[in-house]
């Protein structure tokens, strides 16, 4: 099956509970980021991430913390137990990533890439056969 195109409903939550979202969108995509800014900001060697256009998202419950980690974006997780839960643009987005294993069910989207292989941990091996990019890979906005 093709994801592109393809209208996904689903719902995802932090770790504590406390923040609920809800997905109403065509998903764009969704891959693995192993960029070290992903890499800090959860403690993981790399990041699932989907893609949805902006206002395919919402949040459903409870109140976010913000974090700017670069010029032009945003992290938001939930300031109470930690949990990454989206990134985005600032001013204008136009697309939201969410975090993939924040979803009551992750595996209703599977991931298409690897993306900033460059920094990608040594000790990890992929065995899957998806293509590794060394940047943000084709569809950088
Ligand atoms: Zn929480
Ligand atoms: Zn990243």
């Amino acid at each position: 099956m093709n994801d592109s195109n393809h209208i996904v409903t689903l719902q995802g939550g932090c770790l504590c509970g406390a923040i609920r979202y809800a997905i109403d969108a065509i998903l764009i995509d969704a891959g693995f980021c192993h960029c070290k800014l992903c890499q800090r900001a959860s403690g993981a060697p790399a990041v699932a991430w989907l893609t949805i256009p902006f206002t395919g998202f919402s949040y459903t419950q409870g109140e976010i913390g913000v974090y700017a980690s670069s010029a032009n974006y945003q992290r938001e997780f939930c300031s109470h137990c930690g949990t990454p839960l989206a990134f985005r643009a600032m001013q204008d987005p136009k697309t939201i990533d969410v975090t993939l294993c924040s979803l009551d069910d992750p595996t209703a989207v599977k991931p298409q890439y690897h993306i900033w292989c460059q920094s990608k941990i040594n000790w990890l091996h992929l065995d899957d056969d998806l293509p590794q990019f060394m940047d943000a890979g084709p569809d950088e906005l």
